[in-house]
């Protein structure tokens, strides 16, 4: 649709605006592939659907023009198109990485910076693990969950090293556990029923494009889905012991995914799922959990061996290695 046209209806959709309207979206109905990423929706007012409008086509000279006819009194709403959301927790303190990180760094002689914050090639990892998102057209907004009092360095870090970004990036304060970090997000975003929101760990860099790609597809089809990695060590059930575990029984590894992130979601179903584990005081070490006990069917797509979440220092030099290649 030519912008002459867009004009026109957005003219006429203010025209024919209705007092006292109820803002409810009806119905959400794409008008034509150069309509882009603006859908049509409508309501009467007396809560009767319509027909959306009627398309014609009429021969011009030199071509073809499509018209759009409004039913009388209806109210029309142009609103964007399904929008994806990334929220990354990156409020942890990463005491695997650093055991005291308060305590000094030996080499800068300044406290040891979380470990989202560790440098991979001269670049903090959280920047990198950005970059991957900001990079997919996909993607609408990037909400971060960040320690209070990390957040002002990191703004400015962000303005140096991501001033080619042009997406929405925003900063929540985050929890004392991961999934807080992601329901402070969750409250913060603003997003409609079948949104999509993914949430990937900030210390995850190696994230591909295609493995964003796959999971914003496969939470759009089933509302639900995760990039995971099939087993390929034997998975044994153990009981931990003060001296170390005891094997209790061995998971047949065929049955057996571990997962990763990015894991993505309708906004409904992660904000029912959040909401449900929060009044029942559940707690899960990723979304899919949350998922999984409010009774959504949660799909797997193919992760990487190397979309690994940095947690020790040895991670660090595999990250640095992957990164060169
Ligand atoms: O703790 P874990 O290693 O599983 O952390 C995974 C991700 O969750 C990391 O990116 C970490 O920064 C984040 N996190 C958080 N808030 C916390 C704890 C962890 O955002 N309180």
């Amino acid at each position: 649709m030519g912008e002459p046209l867009r004009k026109k209806l957005q003219v006429t959709c203010q025209r024919k605006r209705l007092a006292n309207p109820e803002p409810k979206l009806l119905r959400r109905n794409g008008l034509d592939q150069s309509f882009g990423r603006l859908l049509l929706a409508m309501e009467t007012g007396t809560g009767k659907k319509l027909p959306v409008c009627r398309r014609t086509r009429q021969s011009v000279r030199g071509g073809e023009s499509t018209q759009f006819e409004l039913p009388s009194l209806a109210l029309v709403y142009l609103q964007p198109a399904m929008k994806v959301i990334v929220i990354i927790p990156a409020a942890g303190l990463g005491t695997r990485m650093a055991p005291v990180p308060s305590a000094m760094d030996a080499k800068t002689k300044k406290p040891h910076p979380s470990k989202q914050f560790n440098e991979l090639a001269g670049t903090p990892i959280l920047i990198h693990t950005i970059r991957k998102f900001a990079a997919v057209d996909a993607v609408d907004e990037i909400w971060i969950a960040l320690r209070e009092n990390e957040m002002e360095g990191f703004r400015a870090r962000l303005a140096k090293d991501l001033k080619d970004i042009k997406k929405k990036i925003e900063f929540v304060v985050g929890g004392e556990h991961r999934q807080q970090s992601v329901e402070n997000a969750l409250n913060a975003v603003t997003a409609a029923t079948d949104d999509v929101v993914l949430v990937h760990d900030a210390v995850r860099p190696l994230v591909t494009a295609e493995i964003i790609h796959d999971v914003i597809e496969a939470a759009k089809k089933y509302g639900a889905a995760i990039a995971g990695m099939p087993a390929v060590d034997t998975v044994k059930q153990v009981e931990r012991t003060s001296e170390g575990a005891i094997v209790k029984s061995t998971i047949p590894r065929a049955g057996v995914v571990l997962a990763q992130t990015p894991q993505g979601f309708h906004y409904s179903v992660i904000k029912k799922a959040f909401d449900e584990a929060s009044a029942d005081g559940f707690m899960g070490t990723d979304e899919a959990s949350l998922a999984e006990r409010s009774g959504h069917e949660v799909a797997v797509v193919m992760g990487s061996p190397r979309n690994i979440k940095i947690t020790s220092p040895g991670d660090m030099e595999l990250a640095e290695f992957y990164l060169r290649k």
